[in-house]
């Protein structure tokens, strides 16, 4: 049997970091097992669906690589793969329903329903008692599903193990509205029949409308695939993941300056592992190991934090060329403008550097803005992080004395032109680097000193610390 499986987004809001995970999961389990995994479109609510957040969700699962094989943009041998378009095939089958008598017309409004119910619970009845009229089948109205009273559902999940509802807690549920359009239940349910999907792992918050799928499939004369129901994500605080928690949509790591392998194998840790020990995984692994029956019955806490350490591990085993590639985009954000050929020639000298100071992607940007743009102004409190302010002037005299003499521009020029400073001034090294560090980049935190120095160039250099000197008085 082949395994196919299925992501069923609904396009209403921007692809959420617990829907990717459930994403990720198929993918991972349809390439272990050789399988098909498959995108439709969940789009029945005509009202808050958009073209845009359609759009957003596709773009952030394959920046993911979680490229599906069947479904929408791509096709297969369903035809569409969008529920908007398949309205007739839904209602085609909640009609056959009610011809096997598995479903039948209801035409009472929501309101007599629920003074229904609360009567038949009252009376220590079954709601079905009340709810289905023995009155022929009406041509209008809503259809429900009438629940078998006589046995449980019973199924088992590769998550939780044996899970079982009782019938009286399940309602007879509308699939069809009155005015002919699906509910969730009927549409999702008939899809994962008419598309062959042998095993159904998403949410834990989806588990309660499990038996309602269940049921349908089995009045539709199909068994049910397996289902697996992943835990849900919280924060760090035990609490349901929410925006207080920092961001929740994919997209925000992804604009944000996160790679996608990093949020990839970060997806992966939550539920799953590869085994005991290792944190950092690449998709090849993952997928070698992957099974849905490994997932974690606990809820995963999402911490971002672990998230952006796990981006600088990548980020540091980035290739030069490639992590210069990677923070160009973000470098010219930072700077305001488009590199020139020359300052990008700059930036390649100082890159490694930066690369080791970088978890996430705009961190490089910040890093860099020394080197080209004019420093707005110093922050006074900078200069006394080190030493009294009144010893800063002659420590920039002496500095820019000794740079004066540099021939060859160079980091190791430079440094062996400023270490024989502390000594002359008699002061500790940092006494002397640091005041020059905030004179050339404008901050007490910057790439390492020579280097960066190398990378601006002389006459900026000279002419920072002549400027510094200046507002020192
Ligand atoms: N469209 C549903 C959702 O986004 C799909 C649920 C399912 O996987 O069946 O919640």
């Amino acid at each position: 049997m082949t395994v196919r499986v299925r992501m069923a987004p609904s396009p209403t809001g921007t692809l959420h970091v617990g829907t990717a995970r459930a994403a990720l999961f198929n993918w991972l389990y349809a390439r272990h097992n050789h399988g098909v995994f498959m995108l439709r479109i969940d789009d029945t609510d005509r009202e808050r669906s958009t073209q845009e957040f359609e759009e957003e969700i596709l773009g952030s699962l394959r920046w993911l690589g979680l490229e599906w094989d069947e479904g929408v943009g791509v096709g297969g041998p369903h035809g569409s793969y969008r529920q908007s378009d398949r309205f007739d095939r839904y209602r085609e089958v909640a009609h056959d329903l009610v011809r096997t008598g598995a479903a039948y017309y209801d035409d009472r409004p929501a309101e007599d329903l629920g003074a229904l119910r609360t009567q038949a619970v009252a009376e220590g009845l079954h709601p079905a008692h009340f709810i289905r009229r023995p009155d022929p089948p009406r041509a209008e109205g809503a259809i429900r599903l009438a629940i078998p009273q006589d046995t449980p559902v019973v199924f088992d999940d590769l998550v939780r193990d044996r899970v079982s509802f009782e019938p009286e807690d399940l309602d007879d549920f509308v699939i069809l509205r009155s005015d002919g359009t699906p509910t969730y239940h009927l549409a999702s349910t008939v899809d994962d029949v008419d598309y062959e999907i042998t095993h159904v792992a998403r949410g834990e918050d989806l588990l309660p409308s499990t038996p309602k799928h269940i049921l349908l499939t089995r009045a539709m004369g199909h068994t049910e695939p397996i289902y697996a129901h992943l835990p849900l994500l919280f924060g760090t605080d035990g609490r349901k993941l929410s925006k207080r928690h920092g961001a929740t949509a994919l997209s925000d790591y992804r604009s944000g300056g996160y790679l996608p392998e990093a949020v990839f194998n970060y997806l992966a840790t939550l539920g799953w592992g590869l085994d005991a020990e290792t944190t950092i995984f690449d998709r090849e692994q993952a997928v070698a190991k992957f099974d849905l029956a490994d997932v974690s019955k606990n809820p995963a806490a999402f911490d971002p934090e672990k998230l952006a350490w796990m981006n600088g591990e990548y980020v540091r085993a980035l290739g030069a060329e490639r992590f210069i590639e990677l923070a160009r985009p973000h470098v010219e954000t930072a700077v305001g403008r488009t590199l020139t050929a020359e300052e990008w020639e700059r930036f390649e000298t100082i890159a490694p550097l930066v690369q080791e100071r970088t978890h996430l992607l705009p961190e490089a940007g910040d890093q860099v803005l020394f080197l080209f743009g004019e420093i707005e102004g110093y922050d006074p409190d900078s200069w006394d992080k080190v030493m009294t302010r009144d010893e800063v002037p002659k420590v920039l005299d002496t500095a820019r004395e000794a740079l004066e003499t540099v021939g060859d521009w160079t980091a190791s020029v430079i440094e062996t032109a400023l270490r024989a400073l502390p000594d002359r001034l008699g002061v500790g090294a940092s006494r002397v680097f640091q005041p020059v560090r905030v004179a050339v980049t404008g901050s007490s935190v910057s790439p390492p000193l020579f280097e960066s120095i190398a990378a601006l160039g002389r006459d900026a250099t000279l002419a920072r610390i002549t400027r510094a000197r200046r507002e020192l008085g």
